[in-house]
C-alpha cells in the first residue's frame, strides 16, 4: 500500500482528537510509539475506511503542547511541517462546547494553505441543538459531519465526507506506476546529517540525467535519475530540501516527514553521522522502514571528519549490528557527500539491494534450501512426532514473503523461525531486505 494519502487530525485542546484517531485506526497496530518528546503514545497510524481505503493519519495533539498558553503559534510552526503534503485535514470541533474563537483561528490559519477540510463536530451525542450546528456552518467549511468519536456514532459518514476529497490523490497513486522497474529510494535521517548533501550528490554524478516530477501529494516532488539504462526516483525531496521545517520542531516530525517517505520507497537510504555514530532516533526511523517492509542500506556519512577509518568502520559495524538488531544484514556504506568521496558506490548497491528486494525464487530452488537447512537443524518440539517440512512457496515479492507447510499445527518456535530466514537470506543474497516467513501447521 504504497503513498496512502495523508489525513491529518487538528483542532483546538480537548475536542477528542484523540479519541478520533483512535476510532479511526482502532485495530490498526501503531507503527509509531513511545517516541520521546511528545505526550501521546502515537501519532501516526494506517487506518482503513469501510469501503478498503487506507489513509495515513497523524494525530497532531501528539505534536502540540497543549498546557501551553498560545498554541496557535504552535501549532504553526509544528503542525504545518505535518499539513505539509496532506490529502486532507478533520478539523474537529466540539459540539457539546459550541464554536470557540480559537476554533475560527484554526479554521483561518488552515484556510490558505489550500488543503481540504472537512469540519467534523464531535460529542454530538451530548445533544447538538439546532443553533449551535449553524455556528458551525459560519466557518465557511461546509456542512459540518456530526460524530461521537467515543461513541463510534456517524464514523461512516465522516469516512464518506473524507473519501470525497482522496480522489486525486488515488490518481496520482496510480502516477506513480509510470516510472515501472524505476528503484524508489527514501532518504531519511535526523536533520543535518546531510539528507541534502547526499541528495544533491547523487543527482550530480556523471551521466547523470535528472528531471523533477511530481509527487503524489500536494508539493512533494521527486527526483527520477537516469542513470546507464537503470532508473530512480528519489521520493519527496521536497521535504529535504526544504530545511528548517523539521529542525524548528520536535524530532518527532522528522519521523512523520521519514513515515510519508518510505511509504512510497522500496528502499531506503537511512543516514548515519559518523562523527555522532547510531542514534536512538536512528533506531527509531530504521525501525519504522523495516517494518513497514523497506530494504534497508546504512549509510554513515561525514566519514571525511572520521581520523581512525580502519577502527572507526569496525566500531560501526559492530554498533549497527547492536543498535539496528533487526537489519543486522543490511549494507553499511561509508562515504562522504561533502566531497563526494564513496558516493558512486551507492548506485551499484541500490540496484543489488532493490533486486533482491523483487526476489522471485525458483520454487524448487527454495525448497532444496529450506530441506537442507532443516535437516542440517530440524526444530526441537516436544513429544514424539517428528517435525516435517512439507514444502515452500513464495507468496509475495517486495518484499519477498513465503509460506512454511509444516506438520504443526502450533507453529514454530521464533527463534526456529529466525534461524530459517537467515538461511533464506544467505542463499538468495538478501542482505537488508525485510523477508517474511510464515509457518502454517496441517495434519496429514
Ligand atoms: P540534512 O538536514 O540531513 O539535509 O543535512 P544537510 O545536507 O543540510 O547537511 C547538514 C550539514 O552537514 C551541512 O553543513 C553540510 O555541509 C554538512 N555535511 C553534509 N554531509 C557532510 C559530509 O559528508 N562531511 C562533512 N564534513 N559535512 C557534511
Amino acid at each position: 500500500m504504497r503513498g496512502a494519502p495523508v489525513v491529518v487530525i487538528v483542532g483546538r485542546p480537548n475536542v477528542g482528537k484523540s479519541t478520533l484517531f483512535n476510532r479511526l485506526t482502532r485495530s490498526r497496530r501503531a507503527l509509531v510509539h513511545d517516541l520521546p518528546g511528545v505526550t501521546r503514545d502515537r501519532i501516526v497510524s494506517e487506518a482503513v475506511g469501510p469501503g478498503g481505503r487506507s489513509i495515513t493519519l497523524v494525530d497532531t495533539g501528539g505534536l502540540l503542547l497543549e498546557d501551553q498558553d498560545g498554541f496557535i503559534p504552535l501549532i504553526r510552526a509544528q503542525a504545518e511541517a505535518a499539513l505539509e503534503g496532506a490529502a486532507a485535514v478533520l478539523l474537529l470541533l466540539d459540539g457539546a462546547s459550541g464554536l470557540l474563537p480559537e476554533d475560527r483561528e484554526i479554521a483561518g490559519f488552515l484556510r490558505p494553505l489550500g488543503v481540504p477540510v472537512v469540519p467534523v463536530v464531535n460529542k454530538t451525542d451530548r445533544k447538538l441543538v439546532e443553533h449551535q450546528a449553524a455556528e458551525f456552518f459560519v466557518l465557511g467549511l461546509g456542512e459540518p459531519v456530526a460524530i461521537s468519536a467515543e461513541h463510534g456514532m456517524g464514523i461512516a459518514e465522516l469516512w464518506e465526507a473524507l473519501e470525497g476529497h482522496l480522489g486525486e490523490a488515488t490518481e496520482a497513486e496510480e502516477g506513480e506506476d509510470s516510472e515501472a522497474g524505476a528503484v524508489r529510494v527514501a532518504i531519511i535521517g535526523r536533520p543535518n546529517v546531510g539528507k541534502s548533501s547526499l541528495l544533491n550528490r547523487l543527482v550530480g554524478l556523471p551521466r547523470a540525467l535528472v528531471s523533477e516530477i511530481p509527487g503524489t501529494t500536494r508539493d512533494a516532488v521527486d527526483v527520477l535519475v537516469e542513470r546507464d539504462d537503470r532508473s530512480y526516483v528519489f521520493v519527496d525531496t521536497a521535504g529535504i530540501r526544504r530545511k528548517g521545517r523539521t529542525d524548528r520542531g520536535p524530532e518527532v516530525l522528522s519521523v512523520v516527514m521519514a513515515r510519508r517517505q518510505l511509504e512510497r520507497a522500496d528502499v531506503c537510504l537511512i543516514l548515519i553521522d559518523a562523527v555522532e555514530g547510531v542514534t536512538r532516533q536512528d533506531a527509531h526511523v530504521a525501525g519504522y522502514a523495516w517494518d513497514a517492509g523497506r530494504a534497508l542500506v546504512v549509510v554513515v556519512n561525514k566519514w571525511d571528519l572520521v581520523a581512525d577509518r580502519a577502527s572507526a568502520r569496525a566500531a560501526f559495524e559492530e554498533q549497527v549490528a547492536q543498535q539496528l538488531k533487526f537489519a543486522r544484514s543490511a549494507p553499511v556504506a561509508f562515504l562522504s557527500a561533502l566531497t563526494g568521496q564513496g558516493v558512486d558506490r551507492l548506485y551499484p548497491l541500490l540496484d543489488t539491494v532493490h533486486q533482491a528486494f523483487g526476489l522471485d525464487a525458483a520454487t524448487s530452488e527454495l525448497n532444496r534450501v529450506l530441506h537442507d537447512a532443516w535437516r542440517r537443524q530440524p526444530p526441537a518440539v516436544s513429544g514424539k512426532r517428528e517435525p516435517k517440512l512439507f514444502y515452500a512457496i513464495q507468496v509475495r515479492r517486495g518484499p519477498p514473503g513465503f509460506v512454511l507447510f509444516t506438520n504443526f499445527s502450533t507453529g514454530l518456535h521464533f527463534s526456529y523461525v529466525r534461524y530459517l530466514e537467515n538461511t533464506l537470506r544467505e542463499a538468495f543474497g538478501l542482505a537488508g531486505v525485510p523477508i517474511r516467513v510464515m509457518i502454517r501447521g496441517r495434519k496429514r
